[in-house]
């Protein structure tokens, strides 16, 4: 199958309400563009070099999501480069986003990475401190909580992730019922090329996804 025809059948399956990111991490432009040509909105870079790169061919009349760790001294080219930041996962990092949204008079939109599996390894904020997390950000005048992004465990069947998915969900609902002012649950970002069907059934409405439009990655990290 194309780029384009997996692209259609993916969109084909994925509920209406179901935003689809591509994941696009060490693809070429000719490949995402075949992509955006077949339908896709939304371009999900984890690296700041690479999407400076891919933007300028390819503008920005899609959406620039940033899913990749984000160190805090590339918080300046990313206010630039994302439309949204789905990875926020230090207090560090929004204070820098924020002095750097507010240099450039806007306001950044962005999700707060859930560990869900609390690895150590992993970026993201662990479970039990990620209410606590967004009560802090709501106050940074700059930035615009929007909801969570988790990746959840890497695990031998994708099954074995749905507790993580549906612990993501349940933190997702409990911010939403305390309404904290200028926080907007709106987006819960879960789900990879074969976990995604999970995660919409644990209530993701926004999905990552690259193999399963891309192919298998053959450079790059996985
Ligand atoms: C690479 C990546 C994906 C997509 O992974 P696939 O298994 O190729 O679909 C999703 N989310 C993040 C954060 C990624 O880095």
């Amino acid at each position: 199958m194309s780029i384009r025809e997996r692209v259609r059948a993916i969109f084909k399956e994925l509920p209406s309400g179901v935003t689809l990111v591509a994941a696009t991490k060490t693809r070429t432009v000719e490949e995402i563009q075949e992509a955006i040509e077949a339908g896709v909105k939304v371009i999900g870079e984890n690296y700041v070099q690479e999407a400076a790169k891919k933007q300028m061919v390819l503008g920005r009349g899609v959406k620039w999501h940033c899913i990749g760790h984000l160190q805090t001294n590339k918080a300046e080219q990313a206010v630039r480069l994302f439309d949204l930041i789905q990875t926020l996962d230090s207090w560090k990092l929004a204070e820098e986003l924020n002095k750097r949204a507010f240099k450039k008079g806007l306001i950044l939109p962005v999700l707060v990475e859930v560990n869900s599996g609390r690895e150590p390894q992993k970026s993201g904020v662990f479970p039990e401190d990620v209410l606590i997390f967004v009560e802090k950000l709501s106050r940074l005048s700059n930035l615009s909580v929007k909801g969570l992004m988790t990746m959840g465990p890497l695990t031998e069947k994708p099954e074995e992730v749905r507790p993580f998915f549906r612990l993501t969900k349940d933190i997702f609902t409990e911010i939403e019922r305390k309404q904290i002012p200028g926080v907007k649950m709106q987006f819960l970002s879960m789900g990879m090329s074969d976990t995604w069907r999970i995660a919409v059934q644990e209530g993701a409405n926004m999905v990552r996804i690259g193999t399963a439009i891309f192919g298998p990655r053959t450079t790059g990290q996985p």
